[in-house]
């Protein structure tokens, strides 16, 4: 059986209450396939109606869960991850398919992050402790922390089941039982998923998955009473109306939003890596990935050099059917952002900008852009102050330090930053300086899940990862025993 004709493929299906079933109305989408620009499959198009029964069967399944011993939770998503790696290779093409990312780097980088989400929270819960605060002689407080309830889960499509089990493994770790959402672009791997962890034992109405358009589905979630907290992770604008929704029904909310980071290369670094790596932190993903470094900043005196370098590099990057093995970069997700990245291009020429390699779509089927590198652009230019997630990146020369500090600090955004240097004191001076929650040294993208995560600013609220997740996803109830 091919990937395109798997049932997941071409039926996408709720999951509610252990049962994978279609949207109360009955009601369907088509999912547009980006490497072809063909319909794959259909998508439930669900409202308020899925939502409750979701809300409900998460509900019914919290007071069990949440009981459950840590050490049995702990189990259960050990095998969820067992699973998700037994059907990688199944789980990359189709992540492929349906997002127009290389199966290369669905293998390389979203399948096995989706396996190290889940065991990493698994074994989290196995070592918690909490604190204990002695008040004199007089009383002794000590921190409960307890899962929330039901909590609403609402994923982009840039990186699907990574980004999903991202926020799920911790959620159902802690306790809780979730609705997720993925984006109404990428629902494939969160049935695939759903069916996952029926295999691994998890006890039906834990993990929910409502399929269908944000502005709907996501929406009726944000604004349900019964849900306790929204982890969201999506664009700026999106994020707003995500706040403005579950701010005032008090829910807890983490936003983990847009960037438009800055990548700082001073004269003084290894200039191979710094090309090799700036290729990857422009181009990985169709430039799609919210860490991706799109405005460069060089160091004037080897601006010409790097320029020279990158671009050569660019051209030699494979476009092509994200299916086949050889391709670096893929399809963009649909046409629509196919001509927002476009548009940008456009743009980045009417503010007087050269592009110095790429800025046309590919003239094919599905939604292909080349790799575009554009100079010639200052920071006031609202090419380097937009989020374009795509394969465009602009190269912009500083004269000093203070200058590459200025010029990474000058957007609203502040999520990420890779800075490179072989200067010690610089690099951590430059850290301290720049206003966003990751800042990489002399590398880009390298996580470790105990860091906290997120961003400042526009690029959102709150942090993930390590305890911070598992803090997100518990309310701390402080008891104090007189003495
Ligand atoms: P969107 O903000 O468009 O969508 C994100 C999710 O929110 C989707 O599931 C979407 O559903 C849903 N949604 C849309 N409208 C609403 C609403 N009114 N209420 C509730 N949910 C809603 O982001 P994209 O999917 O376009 O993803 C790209 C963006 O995500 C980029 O800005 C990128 O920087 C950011 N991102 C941030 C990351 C981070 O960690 N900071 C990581 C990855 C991406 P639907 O798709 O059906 O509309």
């Amino acid at each position: 059986m091919t990937v395109a004709s798997m049932p997941e493929v071409a039926r996408v299906a709720n999951f509610i209450g252990g049962e994978l079933v279609d949207a109360a109305g009955g009601e369907h989408f088509d999912n547009i396939c980006p490497s072809t620009g063909e319909v794959m499959g259909e998508v439930p198009d669900s409202d308020e109606r899925d939502v409750d029964a979701a809300v409900a069967a998460a509900k019914r399944a919290f007071p069990s869960w949440s009981r459950t011993p840590a050490a049995e939770r702990s189990t259960l998503l050990l095998k969820i991850a067992d699973l998700i790696e037994r059907d990688r290779e199944q789980l990359a093409r189709v992540e492929s398919l349906d997002s127009g990312k290389p199966v290369s780097l669905a293998r390389k980088l979203d399948i096995p992050r989706a396996v190290a989400n889940f065991r990493f929270f698994a074994t989290a819960i196995l070592h918690e402790s909490t604190e204990a605060h002695a008040t004199d002689t007089t009383a002794l407080n000590y921190t409960l922390r307890q899962p929330l309830g039901a909590v609403g889960l609402i994923s982009p499509w840039n990186l699907p089941l990574y980004l999903l089990s991202w926020k799920i493994a911790p959620a159902i770790a802690a306790g809780n039982t979730c609705i997720a959402k993925p984006s109404e672009l990428t629902p494939v791997t969160a049935t695939m998923l759903a069916r996952i962890v029926t295999e691994a034992g998890l006890p039906p109405g834990v993990v929910n998955v409502v399929q269908g358009f944000g502005a709907k589905a996501g929406r009726a979630l944000t604004c349900h009473p019964d849900v306790s907290a929204i982890s969201f992770t999506g664009g700026t604008v999106t994020g707003a109306a995500v706040a403005a929704n579950a701010a005032p029904r008090f829910k807890k909310l983490s936003l983990e939003l847009g960037g438009k980071n800055p990548n700082v290369i001073f004269a003084d670094a290894d200039l191979d890596d710094a090309v090799a790596t700036s290729i990857r932190s422009s181009f990985w993903n169709q430039g799609e990935i919210c860490l991706c470094g799109s405005r460069i900043f060089v160091e004037r005196s080897i601006h010409d050099r790097f320029v020279d370098r990158f671009v050569a590099a660019t051209k030699k990057l494979r476009v092509g059917d994200p299916l086949d093995d050889a391709t670096d970069v893929g399809a963009l997700i649909s046409e629509a952002h196919l001509a927002k990245v476009s548009g940008y291009v456009d743009l980045a020429s009417r503010e007087g900008g050269h592009i110095a390699t790429g800025g046309r779509r590919l003239d094919r089927p599905g939604f292909f852009h080349e790799p575009t590198v554009i100079t010639g652009l200052t920071c006031d230019c609202r090419v380097l102050n937009e989020e374009i997630f795509g394969p465009v990146v602009t190269i912009t020369p500083f004269e000093n330090e203070r200058e590459a500090i200025a010029f990474a600090n000058s957007t609203n955004y502040g999520l990420s930053a890779s800075v490179w240097t072989r200067d010690l004191q610089r690099a951590h001076r430059v850290a301290s300086a720049i206003d966003c929650g990751t800042i990489w040294i002399n590398t880009w993208l390298l996580r470790d899940l105990r860091v906290p995560f997120g961003g400042m600013r526009e690029s959102g609220v709150g942090r993930e990862g390590g305890w911070e997740s598992l803090r997100f996803f518990t309310e701390a109830k402080n008891v104090c025993v007189k003495l």
